[in-house]
């Protein structure tokens, strides 16, 4: 453990403040499920405690979904803190099979799914205006480049438009890794190869996961934009036309608590149609449940906490949005009553 994360373990007055707002304590109810409960296993850890299943099922089922960091009021940094210590305890070997699997497949396979197929098969007749220099390339990522290859081309014929290119040879941003404590130095530099020979000086990606670490995580200091700021900037060159719908829209935590991007994907709705916010938003959304290897992990809880999401729909609207494909599949696993589209579904509608 380091000094730093030492410092915001003892900077935790055990207030509980976090407990009262941790969408993993609300499921599992256990004090070792929320952040407190996860601050006083790390300073176990510190001191010698054994890393038993239960200790792994404390510090593996936080979705890192940063809510906690948000109303701490002592200013202690649980998800740094948690990151930490499952980069240290896989460091000495001591990891879940599901950390197993993630780091083999994304390292094999160069995505997280298991994945053998052509990863850039969703360009499909886009192929051939995929450009060798630009200035602004786009990151599919994983699970849009397999799960959602008709949105993820979608997506890319509107970008190239404005002249943006993809990678031929794309690979895992490294999220899965990093957020379950494994190096993902490997990926990084096999990206960063590809993104300096096309010379671009802007990544675009429409995954919250890809957003927030290519954004932080990458060695290099990269101008990173989501999507949704991108087009954001954009809309009045779309054409776009009001479509007589009432939606409602999921923050995705690494895109919004994590990095501050309200304001673009609202804007883009608020072009095309009617907004109404669910219960929690902002800066105070509850998470759809996924992130943090949580999904891969413990897919059961990421239900439970993909239903506890849905109860916070409003009434009477016509689509649950979202600007994340891992949010867009978790949401969807809980059940929900109306569809789930990500706002570039959206944008489609308008366009049409
Ligand atoms: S809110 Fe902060 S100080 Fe209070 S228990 Fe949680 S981590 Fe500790
Ligand atoms: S990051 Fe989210 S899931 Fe993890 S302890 Fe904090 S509030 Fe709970």
């Amino acid at each position: 453990m380091n000094d730093l994360d030492m410092r915001s373990i003892l900077k935790c007055v055990r207030c509980g403040t976090c407990r009262s707002v941790c969408p993993v304590f609300d499921v599992i109810g256990w004090e070792s499920s929320s952040s407190r409960g996860r601050m006083l296993v790390a300073h176990g850890i510190s001191q010698g405690l054994e890393v038993d299943e239960s200790v792994f099922n404390s510090i593996n089922t936080c979705t890192t979904c940063g809510l906690c960091e948000q109303m701490c009021p002592s200013g202690a940094s649980p998800v740094e803190v948690i990151e930490n210590l499952r980069h240290q305890l896989v460091l000495k070997g001591k990891m879940t099979a599901a950390q197993k699997l993630l780091r083999s497949e994304a390292l094999e396979k160069g995505n997280p799914l298991g994945e053998i197929r052509e990863r850039m098969a969703w360009l499909g007749d886009s192929e051939k205006d995929v450009r060798d220099k630009a200035d602004y390339v786009f990151f599919a990522g994983c699970l849009a480049s397999y799960r959602y290859p008709e949105l993820t081309k979608r997506t890319f014929d509107i970008l190239k438009n404005f002249g943006v290119t993809v990678m031929q040879e794309e690979v895992c941003c490294g999220s899965p890794l990093l957020r379950t404590g494994s190096d993902p130095s490997e990926l990084v530099s096999k990206n960063l190869e590809q993104i300096k020979k096309i010379g671009a000086h802007t990544i675009i990606t429409g995954c919250a996961g890809c957003f927030t670490t290519l954004k932080n995580d990458y060695p290099e200091d990269m101008n990173v934009i989501h999507v949704t700021e991108f087009l954001a900037e954009h809309l009045d060159e779309m054409e776009l036309k009001k479509l007589d719908l009432k939606v409602t829209y999921h923050d995705p935590c690494h895109l919004g608590r994590c990095n501050g991007v309200f304001d673009a994907p609202r804007q883009i709705i608020e072009s095309i149609c009617t907004l109404e916010e669910m219960a929690s938003n902002r800066e105070l959304s509850r998470c759809c449940g996924a992130g943090g290897g949580v999904l891969k992990g413990y897919p059961e809880l990421a239900t439970e906490l993909s239903k506890k999401r849905l109860e916070e729909v409003p009434d009477n609207v016509d689509y649950l949005v979202s600007a994340c494909p891992l949010c867009c599949t978790n949401l969807k696993r809980g059940n929900p009553k109306i569809e789930v589209i990500d706002v570039i579904d959206l944008l489609e509608m308008a366009m049409k």
